[in-house]
């Protein structure tokens, strides 16, 4: 993925930069053979506005790209325009009222770092380079957000290009329903943000991260132990387990139990990770590291180093489950036997979400989440490699109750991403709103 540089162009498919336009949008390295018929690369909410207009005039249909993020890239479609907002990356601070007004193309680790200056916080993502638009737009798993809440109940307004060209606010009193729409509707939100008004907190004090590393072969032990305590585990604490080839520390098969934490102080801090060192398994790791202070910034760049590799083949699928794990460890096995060369990996997510969240497209989450990240690099791959994240949420899908659209692979394996009644709704707004369906739909929908 390249950042941008220079003028924002409009490029059709047969220029010679055409490719390379196209392609460095996507943080996936893999070309998937799509090709639209021209890239308009914004550099203002007036280029934004005249393309939709140009492509209402010719009968083009639209996908838009942020930051390029999309895992199933999903911005590149068949024909049509691709609008890339990279450029709107602005990123204005009001330290008075604890607001923001972000651009759609500024990243997760540029609102971090502004925000850190003025010891402000913003559930941004977990990885630096995600861009704010798709993130904030599928519902924002970020960071601390399980305080705080999905990124997008923390967008409180959005100015947003409709499919007839004109520019609107949406908040909860004005057009409060396109704003319900853009609170989870991810990669189907039907105009083009490009701006979001964001509601700020004020920053944890203290960040931390506790990290034990097992060998695979306790995996099944591992799992049923976390997902017998993770219920318990303090809202403060982002509990994951990781398997995958290059484990941290032992630099082979392992599982990484990893607890970043944000609190207000070391000491309550060190109470919401205890429950780590208190496991009857703890003598079991390979490495226990005590809990270490380490800056967000420091964590976001470092995922990018150690998991999440760019210049990387990617395939990533999802569920989220409420079914106990004992059932699916035989499947978890399998995954883990099966899985390709490190940077691929699988994540285990102690999720457990509040009771109830304000009505918004969001809507479907559950007790715990998992995602199979395939990250290919080299030529080596076999087509066991290929689709090995999707083949084993397939194999699994029984369990779940669904996929989370951060991490949405709707192209190979449409499945629920929302409650139907709140799909419902969508679909009826976006018929009024995109009544000739100029923005592109759901991968896998019609
Ligand atoms: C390395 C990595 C780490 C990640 N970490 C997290 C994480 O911690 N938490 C989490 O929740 N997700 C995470 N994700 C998933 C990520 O949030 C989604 O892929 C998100 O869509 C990325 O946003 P983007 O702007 O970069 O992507 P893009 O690919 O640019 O956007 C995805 C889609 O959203 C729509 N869209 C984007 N911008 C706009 C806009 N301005 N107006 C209208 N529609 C728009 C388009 O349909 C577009 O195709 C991660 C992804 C990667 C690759």
């Amino acid at each position: 993925m390249n950042r941008p540089t220079g003028t924002g162009q409009t490029i059709g498919r047969q220029e010679p930069t055409f490719e390379a336009a196209l392609l460095g949008t996507s943080f996936n390295a893999q070309d998937p053979g799509r090709r639209p018929d021209l890239i308009v690369q914004a550099n203002d909410v007036g280029d934004v506005i005249a393309a939709v207009k140009r492509a209402r005039d010719e009968g083009l249909k639209i996908g838009i790209c942020s930051g390029g993020h999309s895992w199933a890239q999903n911005h590149i479609r068949n024909g049509g325009m691709m609008l890339d907002l990279s450029r709107l990356n602005s990123i204005a601070i009001n330290e008075a009222d604890g607001t923001a007004i972000i651009g759609p193309g500024c990243l997760a680790g540029e609102l971090n770092e502004a925000l850190a200056k003025r010891r402000l916080f913003f559930p941004v993502a977990h990885a630096y380079t995600v861009g704010m638009g798709g993130f904030l737009l599928q519902g924002g798993f970020g960071w601390n957000s399980r305080t705080n809440g999905l990124a997008c109940q923390n967008v409180i307004g959005i100015d947003v290009v409709l499919a007839d060209g004109t520019l609107v606010h949406a908040n909860e009193q004005e057009n409060s329903e396109l704003l319900w729409a853009a609170r989870g509707a991810g990669p189907g939100f039907f105009g083009v943000v490009v701006r979001f008004h964001l509601n700020l907190h004020p920053r944890p004090k203290f960040v931390g991260l506790k990290l034990q590393v097992f060998r695979i072969r306790h995996l099944e032990e591992i799992m049923a132990w976390a997902d017998r305590v993770g219920p318990d585990v303090s809202p403060s604490v982002e509990f994951q387990l990781v398997f995958n080839r290059k484990a941290t520390g032992i630099f082979s098969h392992g599982l990484e139990v990893m607890a970043p934490v944000l609190t207000d102080s070391w000491r309550a801090a060190r109470d919401a990770v205890a429950f780590i060192d208190q496991s009857p398994l703890r003598s079991k790791a390979s490495l226990a590291l005590p809990l270490m202070p380490i800056s967000l910034n420091m964590m976001m760049k470092t995922g990018e180093k150690t998991l999440f590799l760019p210049n990387t083949r990617w395939t990533a699928d999802s569920m989220w489950m409420n079914d106990p794990i004992d059932p699916l460890l035989p499947a978890l096995r399998q995954i883990a036997d099966s899985q390709p060369a490190a940077p691929s990996h699988a994540l285990w997510l102690n999720w457990n979400p509040p009771a109830s969240r304000p009505d918004m497209a969001f809507s479907l989450e559950a007790r715990t989440y998992l995602a199979l990240y395939g990250g290919l690099r080299g030529k080596a791959a076999t087509p066991a490699d290929e689709s090995w994240a999707t083949d084993h949420m397939r194999a699994l899908q029984t369990h779940s109750v669904g996929i989370q659209l951060a991490d949405e692979n709707l192209g190979r394996r449409p499945m629920p991403f929302m409650a139907p009644d709140n799909l419902a709704r969508l679909d009826t707004l976006r018929a009024r709103f995109d009544p000739e369906g100029r923005f592109n739909p759901y991968m896998g929908r019609p």
